[in-house]
């Protein structure tokens, strides 16, 4: 008789095929599970606050596609609008309607920016916009965070050295170090390192990016008197302040981070939410920066599927339905839910463990309080701990981001029902880490 195979060989069966064919079996790494090990179940359908793998499994997701999805999976107003688009044409090539709509409604909820470019990424937003920043100050050099990411351009994938700025390292093979070189890093939350290298190199510095809510490498809330001086430096030697915004942009208020400080960047790049699950992103400014772009002036940015129909109608619905009454409330209430609950588990479970929380970006950082605001502080070797919860949390239907340094983002398809099964499948794994039974 044939031997009956159980569901996780059959869900080995898809990750296999996936690595026979791309590398890793991603399209992205962190997809490939590889900080906290085993093969990643392969994702069939999803709706609201689930995902559903090839095997039937459900899960309640805590990811979000990372970020995109506010409104939850397959949301029907999204879905509906998007038919709609598809069925208008799937690309033009020219400017349409609903890229005029999505334009006017991201400036409305960034006031301080007269014109807005769409792109199809993150990464090709924060690129143009360094380009950008060059070509208006005719300076090269830039200076990011360390534990900030913005996509993966070449000249910001580099290394950052410990404490003090430091020559920007190259991060990746493939990347020359001539190019990283230009890339100065600073550390997070310390105003005098800033100074320093603007009291030493301040002419050069074309602009400063920064996560105005570093959310990357464990959520590293920032104090508003750091994101204050940076914008005083910048200032005072007419350097760009640039906010990179891909995940804060419309999160954690309908203008992002540069509502909640009152500072008025000179860029913002957007993106995640901005196409509401399809691929879309931005950058804007002030008129008379941003007429410097290609035609109007002199820096060259383009993109065959920019503005692409489908994906504006995908946003112009996702932020319509963030401007419904209490939704900003709603997530709020979500995310305090979590926050409460989670730390009173990991405290019953004599786990050191701190959890930082912007509104509905939450993350568990397994080491003592008080919540870290730099990378340098993150304690790197809660990694294998969380690891093993993440396993636990897996096979109790719970899909935690596959990286310890990975913050959580809860959606309005988040219930507290949903939140009751995340608190206790936490219980369990928690126990069942520890060997204990759970109570
Ligand atoms: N900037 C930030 C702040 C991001 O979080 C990301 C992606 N996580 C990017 C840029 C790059 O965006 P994308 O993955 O769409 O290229």
């Amino acid at each position: 008789m044939k031997k009956q195979r159980t569901s996780a060989e059959r869900a080995n069966d898809d990750w296999q095929r996936a690595e026979r064919v791309m590398p890793g079996g991603v399209s992205s790494p962190v997809r490939a599970f590889r900080a906290v090990g085993g093969a990643p179940p392969v994702v069939a359908s999803a709706s609201g606050a689930e995902l559903r793998d090839t095997q039937g499994h459900t899960y309640v997701d805590l990811v979000g596609s990372w970020g995109p999805l506010i409104l939850g999976h397959a949301h029907p107003a999204v879905v509906e609008a998007v038919t709609r688009a598809a069925r208008d044409g799937l690309s033009f090539g020219a400017t349409c309607a609903r890229e005029i709509e999505l334009a006017e409604r991201v400036l409305a909820r960034y006031p301080f920016a007269e014109r807005v470019r769409f792109v199809s990424t993150g990464t090709e937003a924060v690129m143009s916009a360094i380009r950008l920043a060059r070509g208006a100050t005719g300076r090269a050099r830039i200076v990011k965070f360390d534990g900030c990411y913005h996509g993966h351009s070449d000249g910001l994938l580099v290394k950052a050295g410990s404490g003090l700025a430091t020559f920007g390292q190259p991060d990746s093979a493939g990347v020359p170090s001539e190019i990283a070189a230009l890339t100065e890093v600073l550390p997070l939350d310390d105003e005098d390192a800033a100074e320093e290298l603007f009291a030493r190199r301040g002419a050069e510095i074309a602009c400063v990016l920064i996560e105005p809510l570093p959310a990357n490498s464990g959520l590293l809330v920032q104090r508003g008197e750091f994101l204050q001086k940076l914008r005083t430096l910048t200032q005072r030697h007419g350097a760009l302040l640039v906010f990179d915004e891909v995940i804060s942009g419309f999160r954690v208020a309908p203008g992002g981070m540069t509502e909640l400080t009152g500072i008025r960047p000179d860029l913002v790049t957007l993106g995640k939410i901005l196409g509401g699950g399809l691929p879309a992103a931005a950058y804007l400014g002030r008129a008379d920066l941003m007429e410097k772009l290609a035609p109007n002036g002199p820096v060259y940015q383009a993109g065959t599927l920019s503005g692409n129909p489908v994906a504006m109608a995908a946003g112009i619905a996702t932020l319509d339905a963030l401007a419904e009454p209490g939704t900003y409330e709603r997530l709020e209430q979500l995310g305090s839910e979590l926050e409460t609950e989670l730390a009173r588990v990991l405290a019953r479970a004599h786990e050191p463990a701190v959890v930082a929380r912007v509104g509905s970006i939450v993350w568990l950082a397994l080491q003592r309080g008080p919540a870290p605001r730099a990378w340098s502080h993150v304690e790197k070797d809660g990694a294998q701990r969380y690891a093993a919860l993440h396993r636990e949390l897996l096979a109790r239907g719970v899909w935690l981001a596959p990286s310890a340094f990975e913050v959580a983002f809860l959606s309005l398809a988040h219930t507290s029902a949903h939140l009751e099964r995340v608190v206790s499948a936490f219980e369990q794994a928690l126990a069942a880490k520890s060997g204990a039974p759970a109570r």
